[in-house]
Order: C-alpha cells, then structure tokens, then sequence
C-alpha cells in the first residue's frame, strides 16, 4: 500500500466537509514525519541534509499550529526582522510543496479551478490559495511580499491579505541595480521591521538585526566555499534536499539552524570522496517530485546538481553593522530581479565554481519570468560553452508535465554530456 497517497487521500476527502480536521489530521501526519526522520529515515544523506530536512519540516508544522505567531512571506524577503521578532515565517512555494508532496494537491487544484483562476497560473500559487480558500491553511498574523521574481505574488499576496483580513507591508524593488535603489529599500526594510515590531508588540532592535545579519554573512560565506569543493567532490543527496537549501538561504537565513546547517554542509562536504560524476548546474526549480527527474538524479554519483541558482542568488558580501543596506543590497542585487544579464553571469560564475558538465533551465509551467528569459539564457551560456538543457515541467503538480518525455529529454542531455567529457 502506498501510505502517501493513501493520507492525501483522506486529506482531499476530509477537506471540503471539514477543513479543520483536514489541517489537524495533515499535522498529525507531519509530526509523525518528523519523529521518523529523527530515527530512521535518510540514512543514505549526510548529517547536514538529515539536518536541514528536520529543520524544514519545524517551521512547517510551527506554521499550521500557531498561526498567531506567523507570517506569510515571499521566498526573497528578507526574513530577518521576523526571527528577530520570533515570528515562524514560511513561503508559499515551501507550504504548496509540502502539500503536494502529501499528495492532497488535487483537490486545492480542483477548487481554485472551479473558482475560475485560470490554469495559466503558476501552481505553486493556485495550490496555496485553493488551501486557503477551503480553510484548511490557518489565517497568520501578518504578510510580508515582494515584486522580486514572482509575479504570482502580485496577485496571491493582496488577494489573501483581503480575504484573511490581515496587515501586509509590500517592500517595492526598483527594477534598476544602483546604490539609490539600495537606500530606496533600505528604507523600506526600516519601516517593515517597525511594522513586524508593531504586529507582535516585540520591536526589532538594530542590534539583533546586525547579529542576524552578522549569521547571515557567516552562512553565505560558508554556502559559497561549499560549492567550492562541489569541483571535485560529492555529497549524495535528492532532489528534495537542493529544495531545502533554497529554504534556508532565504527564508531561514539569519538564524542559528542556518549557519548550522551551511557549518554541516561545508564540513560534510570536506569529508566526502572525490568523484567524477557529470555535473549540473540547475536553474529555477528542482522539481523533486517529478518521478523520471528522480530517479535519473537522486542519489547518482554518476550525474549530479551542484547547485540551483535559487539557492545561491542572492549571495552577495553582507556589512551586518549597516543591516539594512546589507538586507536591501541582496534583494537589488539579486540575479533574479531586473532583465537575465545578472541570472547568466551568476550562472557562468557558478558553472566554473562548481566545475558543471552542463546547465538544466527548469521552465516551470505558468512562472513567466523564467519560461519568458529561458531561451536567452541558454543561448547566452552556450555560447560560453557551456551546453544546456530547457526543460519544460511542472514542480509543484507532476501531473501537469509528461513524464516520458522529460525522462527522454533529461536522459538524452546526460548521455551526451557523458559522451563530451569521455
Ligand atoms: S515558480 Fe515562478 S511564479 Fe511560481 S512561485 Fe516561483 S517564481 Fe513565482
């Protein structure tokens, strides 16, 4: 019996009667993950993903249990202010996740189709707002948005503060890189820091945010000597632990679990074999749960992803005594805001760094902004010699890609990147 879709089933099934039985019912299964992947699962992962895979699923379950002392944010918000405050933020991408992963998505699917959202719409978003829409997501206690990179966010963000009748503070990137626009959202980080004071009663002072800024520093320069060693060595791992490191360089970064977790990774890394396994630089996102991705990928020594550029984005030297600017900086100059340019220099960077065979853009079905620059990336990074791969799919609804021919393409780019390097 397969035991995950069996529990997603009784989740649809409970959803639209009784939605809070659903969420309690969806806790209950979580923490009992949790308690498994304490004991028993993930031996074939070293300690750092074993780690960061616990530390996820926390803030996750902290989410659904206390709403009251959570916010909704965009995955590029600078989440600092909120730690700092105590508050458990989590991102749409990372609930949607989860919940597809219970395989329960069909069913938020299905509803937010019948309200007349058109399927053109990344399902990442239609998955969150059909939760919410049914009353199986908790109201939290506030949001947090960004225009960077999402567009989705636009439209998802507004629409639920309205229905939950909650605050939202929106901090407004310009789409330019200059030092201008880095005061411009310094500014705005100052006035959403003295927000999340006001929502929890608890003020964000500037010297727990320069020692979180301080953490955060520590974990990029950590993230980045990490992917150093990728060159040469190899840490096994999934799909699904690549997803989680973009969690906790964004959503979990300035806290203590992430400059733990980039520690662990780092030392794990200097401990693993060397290995000549075709190498991946993976752009957008990894679809974890697509079957064919998996099973050519996880846990291969002989093809591997380095990295994915959602991870490493935004990892630009931090000055934590100015905490702002060092917040504002990363969202300006973040590879994913204004046109590809800054998305295919950090991607050429990030190939010689890593020393990847190859380049995979994930064209995630309905996100515009990377379906959009995808062919100008490629070209772009071809040209630098380094061969690349655009792969159409669905990340966050497997049932909405072909599997057979993303097992065809994906298989096909491999076995001549393996022919190239022979
Ligand atoms: S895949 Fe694209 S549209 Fe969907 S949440 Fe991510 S950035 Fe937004």
């Amino acid at each position: 019996m397969d035991i995950i879709k069996t529990f997603g089933g009784m989740i649809e099934n409970m959803v639209p009667k009784n939605p809070m039985g659903a969420r309690r019912l969806l806790l209950m299964g979580y923490r009992a993950q949790r308690l498994a992947l304490s004991a028993l699962a993930g031996k074939k992962l070293p300690p750092s993903k074993r780690y960061v895979a616990r530390a996820v699923m926390d803030v996750i379950i902290r989410a659904l249990a206390h709403p009251e002392n959570a916010a909704m944010v965009s995955m590029f918000t600078p989440c600092e202010p909120l730690s700092v405050a105590g508050i458990t933020p989590y991102s749409i991408e990372t609930l949607s996740g989860y919940l597809s992963g219970t395989e329960c998505e069909k069913v938020f699917l299905d509803h937010t189709a019948g309200e007349g959202i058109p399927e053109t719409m990344c399902s990442f978003h239609r998955i969150f707002i059909g939760a919410a829409d049914t009353g199986l997501m908790p109201k939290p206690k506030f949001m947090v948005y960004t225009n960077v990179a999402c567009d989705g966010n636009m439209i998802t963000f507004p629409y639920l503060s309205h229905k939950y009748g909650i605050p939202s503070y929106f901090i407004d990137v310009p789409y330019e890189k200059s030092e201008d626009a880095v005061q411009n959202v310094a500014k705005q980080l100052k006035e959403m820091s003295a927000f999340v004071g006001d929502m929890t009663g608890r003020p964000v002072t500037e010297d727990a945010l320069r020692e979180a800024v301080g953490r955060s520093a520590r974990t990029v320069s950590n993230y980045i000597n990490y992917l150093g060693y990728q060159k040469e060595r190899r840490l096994p791992g999934d799909l699904t632990s690549e997803m989680y490191a973009v969690f906790m360089n964004h959503i979990l970064l300035g806290t203590k679990e992430s400059e733990k977790y980039s520690r662990m990774l780092l030392d794990d890394i200097k401990k693993a074999p060397i290995n000549s396994g075709l190498r991946l630089l993976w752009l957008h996102l990894v679809p974890y749960m697509q079957p064919s991705v998996k099973k050519l990928l996880n846990f291969n020594g002989k093809a591997f992803i380095t990295t994915c550029d959602l991870a490493y984005e935004s990892m630009i030297p931090m000055d934590e005594s100015r905490p702002y600017e060092a917040m504002a900086r990363r969202m300006v100059y973040s590879c994913y805001n204004g046109n590809p340019k800054g998305r295919i220099l950090q991607a050429i960077n990030m190939a010689k760094r890593t020393g990847a065979d190859g380049a995979v853009i994930f064209a995630h079905w309905g996100c515009k902004a990377t379906i959009g620059a995808a062919q100008i990336i490629k070209k772009a990074l071809e040209n630098e010699g380094l061969p690349t791969l655009i792969l159409d799919g669905d990340g966050c609804d497997p049932s909405n890609s072909s599997d057979g021919q993303i097992a065809t393409r994906l298989g096909a780019f491999l076995e001549m990147l393996g022919g190239k390097s022979k």
